[in-house]
């Protein structure tokens, strides 16, 4: 089976590639190395994370439709995991045609180039922003209904919409996982518990914005979710990947001062196009292709500082 995953280089990209190349898939990657973060750093995770497996990296950018066909057409992927994104809420205020660019046009490309090639499957990473700032939790999949909250949010639900149309179009299998807060070693910088743990190892205050819980999910519960998605049987369908549970800003907090007991904290006001909570019902996943979280937040946290320490001078790149 060959299998091709665009955004092969990012955080959540690279631990993916990773998990296939050791149970034995033929994997290729499109990445174009996006500065949106330290570009430095994206090569060190994709080169530590895919140390001693064969894979194809085409670096290209997937505005490029031409080039994007003709990777498609030499690659013949079977199966196609794309991840490719501008992410970050905060971000798209800022910039939010650049969202319209890498989040929707460069998607419609892939799923274009998937379909003409004969691609069988699609798994497409949406996020749980899609659910906007909906009171009612746990969410469930069919609770969106579009009323989001940002640039990034409506993006990600216009993709969404687009795989739905190019999947019914070409008569691929789609599978699309929307993922709660995605944290591990190699997190995202910009993403709060990585900018909280490299801001406390320099002995900083943390800022701290809002109160908002979100329901964080470890990077190989979810890698492992993606991979027995292959396994699925049924047509195009959308999945919940989170933990199943919120952790509140105070909870988080506390665990980090279990670590770092001399802590300090900076409060701010929450952040425009930030949701306040975030809790994944989980029971689709777990029934369709046997999802299970099994990294509890403690241990799952643990293990993120641990990597954080060994890999302190990352901290200094790429921060926005
Ligand atoms: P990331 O920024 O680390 O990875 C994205 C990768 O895509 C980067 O390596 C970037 O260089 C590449 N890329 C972006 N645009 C591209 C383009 N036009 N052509 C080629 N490559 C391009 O982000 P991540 O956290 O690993 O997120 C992966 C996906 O999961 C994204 O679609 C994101 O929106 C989604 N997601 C992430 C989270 C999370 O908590 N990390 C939560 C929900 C959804």
């Amino acid at each position: 089976m060959n299998i091709l995953v665009t955004g092969g280089a990012g955080f959540i990209g690279s631990h993916l590639v990773s998990h296939l190349l050791s149970c034995g898939y033929d994997v290729a990657v499109i990445d174009c190395f996006h500065p949106y973060y330290s570009i430095e750093r994206k090569r060190k995770q994709f080169q530590t994370l895919t140390n001693g497996h064969h894979v194809r990296l085409y670096e290209i950018d997937l505005l490029e439709e031409e080039k994007v066909a003709q990777i498609f057409q030499a690659y013949k992927p079977n199966v196609v995991y794309h991840l490719a994104a501008l992410p970050g809420v905060p971000n798209s205020l800022l910039q939010p045609l650049a969202y319209v660019d890498y989040d929707i046009k460069a998607t419609i490309n892939v799923l274009k180039a998937a379909g003409n090639v004969g691609a069988e499957h699609v798994l497409f990473a949406s996020s749980s922003s899609v659910y906007g700032d909906l009171g009612e939790k746990p969410l469930k999949e069919e609770m969106a209904t579009g009323r989001v909250v940002s640039p990034y949010a409506a993006a990600k639900y216009g993709a969404e919409s687009f795989c739905h149309a190019y999947a019914q179009l070409f008569g691929y299998q789609l599978t699309i996982f929307r993922y709660f807060t995605v944290y591990g070693p190699w997190g995202r910088p910009d993403m709060a518990i990585s900018r909280f743990i490299q801001q406390l190892l320099r002995n900083e205050a943390i800022t701290v914005y809002g109160n908002a819980a979100r329901d964080y999910t470890y990077v190989d519960d979810i890698v492992k979710g993606m991979i027995l998605a292959l396994q699925r049987n049924g047509s195009s369908d959308i999945f919940n990947l989170g933990a199943g549970r919120p952790i509140t800003m105070e909870q988080l907090l506390n665990y980090l001062r279990n670590e770092f007991p001399n802590m300090k904290v900076n409060g701010a006001p929450s952040r425009l196009g930030d949701v306040k909570a975030t809790w994944a019902d989980i029971t689709k996943a777990q029934q369709a292709f046997g999802y299970e979280p099994t990294v509890t937040f403690e241990e799952g946290l643990a293990r993120t500082i641990a990597w954080a320490k060994t890999h302190e001078s990352l901290g200094k790149e790429g921060n926005r």
